[in-house]
């Protein structure tokens, strides 16, 4: 909870400062409050739609408790932010899915530079920790450096690492890994995959090719299709999400880099937009900066 904290200080001091500095000037509910209140959540990264959506249900809420001091609209606030998180809510399954029997397989995939790499050493030790026989497999054989990268997390975390040579195809790559995962009884195995947005087509072809070759050998798998977001990246993020959704059955999203943004609200957008959930959340490079997500600390933090 402490690293919670720590890493959400740039976030705190922005979204939860401009919430608080926009509630310290409150006169009287009014429509210039509510303009004001948008354009304070859209600057925040909420997005437009999430930022009229949060405003008009928050006219009514007002109504309702008829909140008239500071301190009670505030309340209401906070109050509305963790209950929109939380409403798709009741059965919200925060949880990475574990096979029934065999390896579970996780893919990640996202944009180059988003964080995948990173998450994978982050996760593949926190599974470890756990006991686990995790297996890496490097498909992303595009981006200079990649296999390199994910093997010295490999050797970090005391993990294996499937490789092949850079530029190789990344479907053989992971089905190498696949066959291996199944005939040495790992539990676990990640694969890493290439992020090059500039061509859609291909990107996405060679997904569908690297979770073919799964799915040919564990018919359940991939059991969970985790889209990595760069938080500092904003709407920037939220416009990736849309294109990896229509292409990919993303099953839930980590988002990274919440450490070094100032605009928190994004969170929120991802999740009325995309309705999609918020698993894991990167604060920072260190091995240790993986923290699951959940709403209630999310949203309090923001206004400590
Ligand atoms: P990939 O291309 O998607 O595999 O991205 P990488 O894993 O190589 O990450 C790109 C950069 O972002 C690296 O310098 C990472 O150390 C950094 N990074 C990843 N996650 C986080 C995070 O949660 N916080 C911070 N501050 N940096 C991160």
């Amino acid at each position: 909870a402490q690293r919670y904290d720590e890493g959400l200080k740039k976030s705190r001091q922005t979204f939860g400062a401009r919430i608080n500095a926009f509630l310290a000037n409150f006169r009287h509910v009014d429509e210039a409050f509510f303009d004001d209140l948008e354009d304070t959540l859209i600057e925040s990264d909420v997005g437009y739609e999430t930022a009229m959506r949060i405003s008009e249900e928050l006219r009514d809420e007002v109504k309702l408790q008829n909140a008239k001091s500071k301190k009670d609209i505030s309340s209401v606030i906070v109050e509305k932010l963790v209950d929109m998180y939380g409403e798709a809510g009741e059965g919200e399954d925060n949880s990475i899915h574990m096979a029934t029997s065999g390896p579970t397989v996780i893919l990640f995939v996202g944009v180059n530079g988003a964080g995948k790499t990173t998450t994978i050493g982050k996760m593949a030790n926190m599974y470890k920790q756990q006991g686990k026989k995790v297996l890496l497999a490097a498909c992303d054989t595009f981006r200079a450096g990649a296999i390199q990268q994910l093997q010295v997390w490999g050797q970090r975390d005391g993990v294996d690492v499937v490789a092949g040579p850079e530029k190789s195809d990344p479907a053989s790559v992971c089905f190498d890994a696949v066959k291996k995962a199944k005939a040495e009884d790992y539990d676990i195995l990640f694969v890493d995959t290439a992020g090059r947005l500039q061509n859609k087509v291909n990107l996405m072809n060679e997904l569908e090719k690297i979770k073919r070759v799964i799915t040919r050998e564990l018919p359940e798998a991939p059991h969970e299709v985790l889209l990595v977001l760069d938080a500092t990246t904003g709407q920037n993020a939220l416009n990736q999400a849309k294109l990896f959704k229509q292409s990919t059955d993303v099953t839930g999203i980590v988002l990274t880099k919440l450490d070094g943004t100032a605009r928190g609200g994004i969170v929120l957008a991802i999740r009325n937009e995309l309705h999609l959930v918020v698993k894991y959340v990167g604060l920072g490079e260190k091995v240790t900066d993986l923290r699951p997500f959940n709403a209630n600390d999310f949203v309090y933090g923001l206004f400590k």
